[in-house]
């Protein structure tokens, strides 16, 4: 599903360039649950992005599901984003003077989809991710694991292959962590490939194959046996 190899990204500020990834390679199969850890600043974020086609590689090379993501026009770049890849950003990212069920269909609109189809979607994923009661209510009357929920939501509504989340449980408490977890365990048991960045020990433990940076390459990539995400609840 993703195969990289030897990516390399530098960040360039003023005079001083950062060689953030120094030759990256992995593949991930349909199917997977692989967590990516590393220190801070080690550049988990930075692949994430380059994975989920918000970010450019200098070097090396991407295939998704067997195609080149390179140098690709903008028009459809859009459409492997939207076909292949949903992406749940850290800080949730969800429009605030949007309700729930408007921030899980908005995905839906840019894919030219009817509005009574793209509403009847985004309460179909909203319920998946157990949130239909709160589909009329705005971010700021949600909690942090039910925003997490409905940017889950939104991540899956344009049903994508591969899910990608940087730090899906970074803001919550650890009751809440393994709620999300269930819900991502559960939504990989149905067949969809997913990528979590995590500096948490135990959540990594949750997914089936630890990734671990350091100084820019991977220094470890170990197969674990999966713990269920409910037993800690
Ligand atoms: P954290 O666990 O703190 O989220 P991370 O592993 O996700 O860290 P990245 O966000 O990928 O780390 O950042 C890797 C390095 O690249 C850091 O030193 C950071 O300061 C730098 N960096 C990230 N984004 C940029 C940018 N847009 N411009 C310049 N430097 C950047
Ligand atoms: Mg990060």
């Amino acid at each position: 599903m993703i195969e990289i190899k030897d990516l390399h990204k530098s960040y360039k500020t003023g005079s001083t360039s950062l060689h953030v990834l120094k030759g990256i390679n992995f593949s991930v199969a349909e199917g997977e649950l692989v967590s990516i850890m590393g220190s801070s600043g080690s550049g988990k974020s930075t692949l994430l992005n380059i994975l989920g086609m918000l970010d450019e590689a200098d070097e090396g090379s991407y295939y998704l599901d067997g195609v080149p993501i390179k140098n690709l026009n903008e028009k459809i770049a859009a459409r492997y984003r939207n076909k292949f890849l949903g992406f749940v950003f850290q800080s949730f990212n969800l429009i605030s003077y949007k309700t729930a069920l408007d921030n899980v269909a908005l995905p839906l609109y840019y894919q030219g989809i009817k509005r009574k189809e793209r509403i009847e979607r985004a309460m179909s994923y909203l319920e998946k991710v157990g949130l239909a009661p709160w589909a009329s209510h705005l971010p700021n009357e949600l909690s942090g694991g039910q925003k997490q929920r409905v940017a889950i939501a939104r991540a899956l509504a344009s049903d994508p292959k591969v899910l990608l989340a940087d730090e899906p449980t970074g803001a919550l408490d650890s009751k809440t962590s393994y709620e999300v977890m269930d819900l991502i365990q559960s939504i990989n048991e149905e067949g969809r490939t997913i990528l979590i960045v995590t500096h948490e020990h135990d959540i990594a433990q949750m997914t089936k194959r630890i990734v671990n940076l350091k100084d820019g390459v991977i220094i470890d990539d170990t197969k674990v046996n999966q713990v269920k995400a409910l037993h800690n609840v």
